[in-house]
């Protein structure tokens, strides 16, 4: 058990280490839990190109290095270490972690952030980065004149099939049912687009590499007829939604239905005092980079301010 601590944050995105580069500037002497994925989401993608102050874009995994760098350089204690038990339930609270370490602290910042769903084929994991993506806008550029599926109906769907249309010599978006979810706008696009061909009613049920450790095409399986044939293809993109890394808190903070945590409008505050939420944890919506970063500020701001009225 270590001496209380005023802040403790969990995850290692734009979030969580934006957060305590302002945690730690104020002298609150952030420790940080980077999670399993130390730098998030971003270091999984290719290349940034929409982060300002990046003119000429900024690979991904640099980046969250770069934010690492910067968060340490103000003095956070940050620990390659995933918290896996909490008690919000009194203060100070505590949190266990795999490395077996108990931390006890005054407030938590949770920036789990989220993760993209896949299919849950056999494959799918071993070919990401090989042909198997959930960011078009990540991975895009490496299918220049190539043929891509996109599962999904969503607005995701719909929009990153548009956004690999700039690449892709065909883009082949696989809906399941006989309609899109996407709203009309973003259907509109996707079906106007003579490079976009819809696969209706039907499923892609595995992935295939003859042994060449890259995608080299689909098996897609009717949901009507079970009919199932393959085709060739260069890429798989999945854009079958996110889940939020929230299931710690689950039934202990208030979430959305999908497991979003749900905050204070125009804050991070959470229904339990003491307990902020910032990124993609708490945001279905935008999730971008910058914007995860803004309510990471936001967070240690309103830490520090809540330590402050607890002081009064
Ligand atoms: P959604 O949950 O809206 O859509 C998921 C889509 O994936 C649905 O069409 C769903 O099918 C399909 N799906 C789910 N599971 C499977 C599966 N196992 N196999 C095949 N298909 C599957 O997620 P999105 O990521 O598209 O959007 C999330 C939120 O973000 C939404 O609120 C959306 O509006 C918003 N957003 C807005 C954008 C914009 O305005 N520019 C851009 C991107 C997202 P089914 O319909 O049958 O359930």
């Amino acid at each position: 058990m270590t001496a209380t601590l005023k802040t403790l944050i969990l995850g290692s995105g734009p979030a969580g280490y934006t957060a305590a580069i302002y945690a730690a500037r104020a002298n609150l002497a952030p420790v940080l839990l980077t999670g399993r994925q130390p730098g998030g989401q971003l270091t999984i993608t290719s290349e940034v190109e929409n982060y300002p102050g990046f003119p000429k874009g900024i690979m991904g995994p640099e980046m969250m290095e770069m934010f690492r760098e910067q968060a340490g350089r103000f003095g956070t204690e940050i620990h390659d270490d995933v918290g896996i038990k909490v008690d919000i339930s009194k203060r100070p609270f505590t949190v266990t972690s795999e490395g077996g370490k108990v931390f006890t602290t005054q407030t938590l910042i949770v920036s789990t952030g989220a993760s993209a769903l896949y299919l849950g084929l056999p494959n799918e994991k071993t070919l990401q980065g090989r042909g198997v993506s959930a960011c078009a806008t990540c991975d895009g550029f490496f299918f220049k004149n190539k043929v891509v599926y996109v599962v999904g109906g969503g607005d995701s769907a719909c929009e990153e099939a548009n956004f690999l249309t700039k690449y892709a010599s065909k883009v082949k978006l696989v809906v399941r049912r006989d309609a899109l979810r996407a709203s009309k706008i973003m259907q509109k696009r996707a079906l106007d687009n003579p490079k976009i061909e819809v696969l209706w009613n039907q499923n892609v049920t595995d992935v295939l590499d003859v042994n060449k450790g890259k995608v080299t095409g689909v098996e897609l399986t009717h949901t009507k007829t079970g009919e199932k044939r393959q085709e060739p293809a260069d890429g798989l993109f999945l854009a079958i939604g996110h889940q939020p890394n929230t299931q710690l808190f689950q039934g202990v903070l208030k979430m959305d239905e999908k497991g979003y945590i749900l905050t204070t409008p125009g804050k991070t505050e959470t229904n339990v005092p003491g307990v902020f939420a910032a990124g993609d944890c708490q945001d279905s919506y935008y999730r971008q980079a910058v914007t995860a970063a803004g309510s990471g500020c936001m967070a240690a701001i309103e830490v520090e301010r809540w330590l402050e009225s607890q002081h009064d």
